[in-house]
């Protein structure tokens, strides 16, 4: 499963990172974006790979509602609470090299 890292996605929320579908947004340059940060996303990443693309969304969304909707925010969605636990993870020689190829292959 392939992802593509963009930058600067002049429609995002500056400092704010997703990935959605194939993609991984940030509205940051390439130079602003910490390790951790990228960590972070890059568990949303394989989160997709375990669950696919369209149930990774629709999981999303129906965790979204039951957990974080009318609380304000997104703490505790589970997937997020996960991506937490993972954001401060060394980053193995693979991550790095997909992250300077703009390219994740999972
Ligand atoms: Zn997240």
């Amino acid at each position: 499963m392939k992802f593509r890292i963009v930058y600067n996605a002049w429609w995002m929320r500056r400092g704010w990172g997703m990935v959605f579908w194939s993609w991984m947004w940030f509205g940051l340059k390439e130079s602003e974006v910490s390790d951790r940060h990228y960590r972070h996303e890059l568990q949303h990443c394989y989160q997709v790979k375990r669950k696919g693309r369209l149930w990774f969304l629709i999981s999303y969304a129906l965790l979204w509602l039951r957990h974080g909707a009318f609380w304000g925010g997104y703490r505790n969605h589970p997937y997020e609470v996960e991506a937490r636990q993972h954001q401060d993870n060394p980053l193995t020689a693979e991550e790095i090299a997909w992250r300077e190829r703009r390219r994740i292959t999972l």
